[in-house]
């Protein structure tokens, strides 16, 4: 039977149990399976076969490279190829690839963001695999590259990337996971930590990306009028994909299935020109590795296509930002926790889980809107669009009631029915896909899952994944200490504990529009933090309470969350002063001459025109005149505010001289003639292609 051409080739570029087993001998394959599995250590003695088996597979796929791939803190991935080639004598040589090749290797991290962590005499850093992810081949035009994917260090052991945290951050959740399921008499079963991240996307086509300097710098329009027509009319949302655009997507999912990644649904978003892509979701460690994957192959395709994917947050004023929506959950035996099980017994260990997940946002808002922070993502957070900045939980009318009837105990009846008894009663259903879904919220539990919504669409989602787990793991662990403490019955214990942290807790729940101006008021209130911007969202990093929480679950050590908020708000500050620069450069040396011209062309015009003694013509000439004078005069000076608040370098001066000028060089665009405006249009980028 001929297999269907998209299962034949699905998965075919990863080193995958079937691949392995045909490459090496049964003994080495159960070994490595294993590991894999288990995410145990690599045996090294089986390592030099494992590399001799992984080689022969990649050389067969066309590989002539490999690289161990990582993640360092720039927010990308990195790679430094090296061949497999190895000459033997002159004019000779063989493939090599050895154990050691394959389980670590050393590199300069010297221009690799460390925040202090390496010092500069000690240049070296040390990637090591992480056989958890497969390894996998990238394909180019003229053959192919070996990938493995590594965790990267200093000498010192320090954390210089984003997969050692979220490994460490995995390993404390599960631990906390088995110790609770334990309480709860199951017996030891595999942990896993599931994310399915949903990716949104801008394409523009590549010509006007070409003449918008601010795009090609930034990932952003520093400039730009609204169009009248944008997404008022909610005609793009689900619409029907234009051709161009799903030849595009269908090279994509031939990609990434091609690498096992299960992109399944697909879609046009809410702004014109944005769109989605996403796939099921895996095990945390592998749906990272493979949005990273995902984010790259967006951008490599849309090139080969005459287009552009801009995956910054918000490359159009006005219209929706991008978003990647983190939906994560916990496995137990294959068993999703935060599915409402039918049973008395699962009903507990759901509500447990979930409160434990209240508790935990309630108590640590602030490290979770600290770990969606960055330039990018400020125009989406805090501004009037989703989600905000201050980080809620909405459960939905069901399970909202049930809280309550949790909190008030038998005080609470309703028409005829007496108040939850956890451990003894069923939940009422809770519908998966409820009609009341808010899309306003910033972390809403959607049937069977949370979804975590306010992570940025270039983001990798390492950083909010790593928070979330370790507070996660710290809220089941005080459930665990409470209940051991307690002894006694254990459901009435439980029944008491979960009242006690719902009544504590619930501030946290908020089923209302995010959006809604009294919000911001009523958060406040509530005595939740409110973080808009950058620099005080990583602020949280370093406080002592935080730090001794990530050091007490291994994820960060001190000095490396002090490091991760200097590289942070490095970054914030470098990304800011190149707009400013940006919008500078554009402003003087292609808008400017365009409007002098304009004008003076205009001042002619209107001498010869009184010359000549018209009688007609000359109020629009004159009206146009003073427009065009003050606009040029205001750029001039706007131009100067950017210009030192550039120099002083302080972000927050930057972004309001920016945003002022911004203003004037809108409305210049909608005077200036159309034909000889230097970039292309918002119209014509959002609509044209
Ligand atoms: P929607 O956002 O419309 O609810 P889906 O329910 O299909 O869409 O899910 C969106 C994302 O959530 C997908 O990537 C999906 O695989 C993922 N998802 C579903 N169940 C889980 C789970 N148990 N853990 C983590 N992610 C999940
Ligand atoms: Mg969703």
């Amino acid at each position: 039977m001929t297999k269907n051409p998209v299962l034949k080739n699905y998965g075919a570029d990863v080193f995958s149990e079937k691949a392995i087993r045909k490459h090496m001998p049964a003994a080495t394959a159960d070994k490595l399976v294993a590991t894999m599995r288990g995410g145990e250590p690599l045996d090294p003695s089986i390592a030099d076969e494992v590399a001799r088996g992984m080689k022969e597979w990649a050389v067969a796929a066309g590989a002539t490279h490999f690289t161990h791939w990582f993640q360092p803190l720039t927010g990308g991935t990195a790679e430094k190829h090296e061949a497999f080639i190895e000459p033997v004598g002159p004019a000779e040589a063989m493939l090599g690839f050895s154990g050691r090749n394959l389980i670590g290797g050393e590199t300069d991290a010297s221009s690799f963001p460390s925040g202090g962590l390496r010092s500069t005499f000690e240049a070296r850093g040390y990637t090591a695999w992480d056989p958890t992810s497969p390894a996998f081949i990238k394909r180019h035009e003229n053959g192919a590259t070996l990938c493995i994917p590594t965790v990267f260090c200093a000498y010192t052991g320090a954390a210089l990337d984003t997969k050692t945290p979220l490994l460490r951050s995995v390993q404390a959740v599960t631990r906390a996971t088995e110790r609770l399921m334990k309480m709860f008499g199951r017996p030891k079963a595999h942990v896993s930590v599931t994310l399915g991240a949903e990716q949104e996307y801008f394409l523009v086509d590549r010509s006007y990306y070409m003449k918008r300097p601010d795009l090609l710098q930034t990932g952003r329009t520093v400039f730009g009028a609204a169009p009248a027509k944008h997404q008022q009319l909610d005609d793009h949302y689900y619409g029907a994909i234009r051709p161009r655009i799903l030849k595009f997507m269908t090279e994509v999912e031939e990609r990434l299935w091609r690498l096992g990644i299960p992109a399944k649904t697909r879609h046009n978003e809410v702004a014109p020109a944005q769109f989605e892509l996403a796939p099921m979701f895996e095990d945390i460690n592998l749906a990272v590795d493979h949005n990273m994957l995902i984010m790259e192959i967006l951008r490599q395709t849309a090139e080969a296509n005459g287009l552009v994917c801009l995956l910054h947050e918000k490359p159009f004023e006005g219209v929706n930002g991008s978003g990647k929506h983190c939906n994560w959950s916990i496995a137990y035996g294959g068993k999703n926790l935060l599915s409402p099980g039918v049973s008395p017994r699962d009903n507990a260990i759901f509500l447990t889980f979930l409160i434990a997940i209240i508790r935990a946002v309630d108590l640590h808002a602030d490290l979770l809107r600290m770990s969606t922070a960055g330039a990018g993502n400020d125009h989406r957070l805090g501004g009037n669009e989703a989600p905000p900045a201050i980080i809620s939980i909405f459960l939905g009318d069901e399970l909202s009631a049930v809280m309550k009837e949790i909190e008030t105990g038998s005080a609470a009846k309703k028409a005829g029915r007496t108040a939850m008894k956890i451990g003894v009663d069923t939940l009422p259903p809770i519908p998966r896909d409820t009609t009341d879904r808010n899309r306003t919220s910033p972390f809403a539990f959607t049937g069977n899952k949370f979804e975590f919504r306010a992570p940025g669409s270039s983001q990798n989602c390492s950083a909010s994944q790593t928070v979330l787990n370790t507070i996660v793991a710290e809220s089941i662990d005080a459930i665990c200490d409470k209940l051991e403490a307690a002894g006694g019955d254990f459901n009435t214990e439980l029944q008491k504990l979960l009242q006690r942290l719902v009544k504590k807790h619930s501030r946290i729940l908020f089923s209302g529009d995010g959006y809604a101006s009294g919000w911001p008021d009523e958060a406040a209130k509530r005595g939740l933090p409110n973080l808009p911007s950058t620099l005080e969202a990583i602020a949280p990093m370093t406080e002592p309470g935080n730090m001794a929480l990530f050091e007490k679950y291994g994820v960060y050590s001190k000095g490396e969350s002090e490091s991760r908020r200097e590289i942070a708000a490095e970054d914030y500050t470098s990304r800011i002063v190149i707009e400013g620069k940006v919008a500078l450069e554009i402003a003087r040396s292609m808008i400017r001459p365009v409007v002098a011209d304009e004008f003076s062309r205009l001042a002619t015009a209107i001498g010869q025109a009184r010359k000549d003694g018209l009688k007609v013509g000359l109020r629009g000439l004159n009206a146009l005149s003073l427009k065009l004078g003050a606009g040029l005069d205001d750029l001039h000076v706007k131009c100067e505010h950017v210009e030192k608040a550039v120099e002083k370098g302080e972000p927050s001066g930057i972004i309001a001289a920016m945003d002022d000028l911004r203003r004037t060089v809108d409305r210049l665009e909608l005077l200036v003639d159309d034909g000889r405006w230097p970039l292309p249009k918002y119209r014509e980028m959002l609509f044209v292609y």
